[in-house]
């Protein structure tokens, strides 16, 4: 299919020329294969024109951290912190038990959500209790292709559970769960069954929290990614609890634990990073390990702000993740970058530390990129030769007048003003309506599985709870020997 965008205001993430006015694009074969202001749409014989007059071209966004199935669970909880969250979560998706074909309705109701603001590739960190079967990942695989969003599935990987082994104080390294011995053996009958899928989906390791896992099976886990060339994917030092935990597990906090045993390398995107120290920013810095700022999520569950001026002044390649439907409660980049940029100027007196918007953008689509090995290079910029992921924004009201185009695409936000959305060249979007999902169809079969979830979850928070129990005195003693 050969498209020509003719005509537009172009955002490239250039360093030199980040903004191209009255630019056309030529879009063959998936690829961007020209860009100029004096392609003739004439002479290209069968392509598809889309007059971009009056319209802003930019890169797809890129949401690098993100739990599609929590899209199910979307504002059960209001003001509980991330570990009380999570109990519920995972006590309410026990006993709902979701199908197959349950698992891949949410996956495309939060891909419908995303393409629609211009999130075109995404990380989706799979995690669902009882447990990812084969059937679900591929459920999963069938709702990244039939909705056309560019994604990598990051199934979730635990042999052992922190806040056990803090009460129980055993030491690191303790024998993995033989259950999950067996991971890589699925691991890569998955590998093999994503060969059977378009190029615009893959797969890559990701262990839940190097805190839930054993040094054994952090150690597989980059013997894999290394000899299958993939990324690794991880929650890290989210929440003060971990932090203090960490601490008291690991000679020199957790960063130089995983330093030590070699889990460290430019393969690793890590989520969160709230409270990393200023020695283990350095260490992620000279590692090459990329940082996932969640900055929605971190504020709904109260897990603080993570120092993003501090990690890029170090060299950390920052980039951008909405977490799940229950923690941001949304899938938008647009409003990420928005809180990126204003969050790093809280308590800064220095504002040549603070993310301009110029600097959002860019973690909201190549600094996406270069985080996950299979996009590094390939998606996040205009330019000839990267893969036609690109979003047509045509101005509503919000945006006028419109004066510094990355400022407001920022500062404004410019989610309602997606018009089409490309993805590997192929339209998914178009004139704000998504072209092979029946969106009303979809939000109809999604509903009565979020509604019975709901049932589920409004039980279960009556009856007492001793893991959240445990989480509050946790926490009182955390805040005691502060
Ligand atoms: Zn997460």
């Amino acid at each position: 299919m050969t498209i020509l965008l003719d005509n537009a205001t172009v955002v490239t993430m250039d360093g030199r020329r980040p903004v191209l006015e009255g630019q056309s694009l030529l879009i063959d074969q998936g690829v961007i294969a020209a860009i100029g202001a004096d392609l003739k749409p004439e002479r290209l014989g069968g392509a598809e024109r889309i007059d971009c007059s009056g319209r802003i071209v930019m890169p797809g966004l890129v949401n690098t951290h993100s739990h599609l199935t929590e899209i199910l669970q979307r504002s059960f909880r209001d003001n509980a912190r991330m570990e009380t969250w999570r109990e519920y979560r995972m006590r309410t998706e026990e006993i709902a038990d979701l199908s197959p074909e349950e698992v891949g309705l949410a996956a495309r109701l939060a891909c419908a959500e995303m393409l629609k603001s211009g999130v075109t590739a995404v990380v989706d960190h799979f995690s669902t209790r009882t447990g990812i079967g084969l059937d679900k990942v591929k459920a999963s695989f069938q709702a990244f292709v039939q909705t056309g969003i560019r994604a990598v599935l990051a199934p979730s990987l635990r042999d052992r559970d922190f806040l056990r082994v803090l009460e129980s104080r055993s030491p690191i390294g303790t024998s993995p769960d033989p259950a999950q011995g067996r991971w890589r053996d699925n691991f890569l009958a998955l590998l093999e069954h994503v060969e059977k899928f378009p190029k615009t989906v893959s797969l890559m390791p990701g262990p839940s929290n190097p805190l839930n896992c054993s040094d054994s099976l952090l150690r597989e886990v980059s013997e894999v990614a290394e000899r299958y060339d993939l990324g690794i994917h991880t929650h890290l030092l989210e929440t003060r609890l971990q932090y203090w935990g960490a601490k008291k597990l690991y000679r020199g906090g957790l960063v130089a634990h995983l330093n030590r045993i070699g889990f460290l390398s430019p393969r690793l995107s890590a989520a969160h990073g709230v409270w990393l120290e200023e020695r283990e920013m350095e260490l992620l810095a000279s590692a090459g390990v990329s940082v996932v700022h969640n900055p929605a999520s971190n504020l709904k569950l109260g897990s603080g702000i993570a120092r993003v001026g501090e990690l890029r002044r170090r060299g950390v390649n920052v980039a951008l993740g909405t977490d799940g439907g229950d923690t941001s409660d949304s899938y938008s980049i647009f409003e990420q970058m928005r809180l990126a940029a204003f969050l790093s100027r809280v308590g800064k007196e220095d504002s040549g530390e603070w993310v301009t918007a110029g600097e959002a953008l860019r973690m909201g689509t190549v600094n996406g990129a270069e985080a996950v090995p299979a996009w590094r290079g390939r998606i996040g910029r205009v330019r000839v030769g990267s893969r036609a992921d690109l979003v047509i924004l045509r101005p509503r009201i919000g945006l006028y007048p419109l004066n510094d185009v990355m400022q407001q695409l920022v500062f404004c936000g410019g989610g309602d003003s997606v018009d089409t959305v490309l993805v590997d060249g192929e339209i998914v979007v178009r004139g704000g309506r998504l072209v092979r999902v029946d969106e009303e169809a979809l939000i109809e079969e999604v509903r009565p599985i979020s509604e019975r979830m709901w049932k589920i979850y409004s039980r279960i928070r009556k009856r007492p709870n001793k893991v959240i129990s445990n989480i509050q005195k946790l926490y009182a003693k955390v805040r005691r020997k502060a």
